[in-house]
């Protein structure tokens, strides 16, 4: 397949490289602009400009963004932890300013594609990606392609709710396991906790240390995401299920605390399968630049 530019708009920074034969070049990041989306997109056509003047070949583009799409994949219905992202023409406002077909997706669905194509669930007939980072998200695949349901937000798994009456999400829905359980909640709690500024790193760091309510943050927000997988294992039987994001590369106390209890609220439905993601910080830039490639094959 021919190069193909895969951008990834996070809540925190915007992440771009060129996907050339399987491999990632070209990697660029810089902060996501907080004054509305009409920025975000000057930001994203700027990344996309200066990958095309070092590879002048890539002429594919696609953008990953989190939050669910329209149908037809050309708006963003609103991404909940962007600032001012809400109903945005995504496709049509990159196409004007760049001349280039443009491909959006999902930016979970487009690492889970990643994942299942090049990493931890390649092979697989049946695979789920989680990813936990500012948000929660998740990519159903099922024989290699991703399954969006009717509205195209199946995977929504941050807004799942797991404690009604709980905090309540970007979303707007109380008790959603994202705003338990991602890293932007893991730091709220902490910092609440301890009375401190505290970021989701040190919380982790403080846990495995001993600290008491660190270790109550922690172990709730692993034990929430467990209790979800054990869910969606009852629901879905996936082959693997495949966890990324920036809180899943604390690494091991972040596996141990979720697979323990994916496994406790199994019970007879055990085992759940997790592995970790293998593409790192890269699945949703790939996973954009796949999904660039498919539309345009
Ligand atoms: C969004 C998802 C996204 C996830 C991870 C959630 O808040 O609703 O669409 O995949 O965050 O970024």
């Amino acid at each position: 397949p021919a190069p193909a530019i895969g951008i990834d708009v996070g809540g925190t920074k915007i992440a771009s490289g060129v996907l050339i034969g399987g491999e990632l070049r070209g990697r660029h990041v810089q902060p996501t602009p907080e004054t509305g989306w009409p920025a975000v997109l000057d930001a994203i056509a700027a990344q996309v400009q200066g990958l095309q003047a070092q590879f002048p070949d890539a002429a594919r583009v696609g953008v990953g963004v989190p939050g669910p799409l329209s149908l037809d994949r050309r708006r963003v219905k609103f991404a909940p932890n962007i600032y001012g992202f809400t109903d945005v023409p995504l496709v049509e406002g990159l196409e004007e300013r760049l001349g280039l077909r443009v491909v959006l997706e999902n930016d979970a669905k487009a690492a889970a594609l990643a994942e299942a194509h090049l990493g931890a669930a390649r092979g697989t007939g049946s695979s789920v990606y989680v990813t936990v980072s500012t948000g929660i998200g998740a990519g159903i695949v099922l024989g290699g392609r991703i399954w969006r349901g009717r509205h195209g937000i199946a995977g929504e798994l941050g807004h799942v709710t797991v404690m009604p009456g709980g905090p309540v999400s970007g979303a707007g829905l109380d008790g959603a396991l994202e705003a338990i359980a991602s890293g932007t909640a893991i730091a709220r709690d902490a910092s609440y906790a301890l009375n401190r500024d505290v970021s989701t790193a040190e919380a982790f760091t403080l846990a495995a240390g001993g600290h008491p309510a660190a270790r109550r943050v922690v172990d709730q927000a692993l034990r929430h995401i467990g209790v979800a997988l054990s869910d969606l294992q009852k629901l879905l039987d996936p082959e693997v299920f495949v966890i990324g994001g920036g809180v899943a590369s604390v690494g091991d106390a972040f596996f141990e605390g979720v697979q323990a209890a994916a496994d406790e609220y199994a019970g007879p439905f055990a085992p759940v399968t997790i592995r970790r993601a293998q593409l790192g910080g890269d699945a949703g830039v790939i996973g954009a630049a796949l999904a660039a490639g498919q539309e345009g094959a």
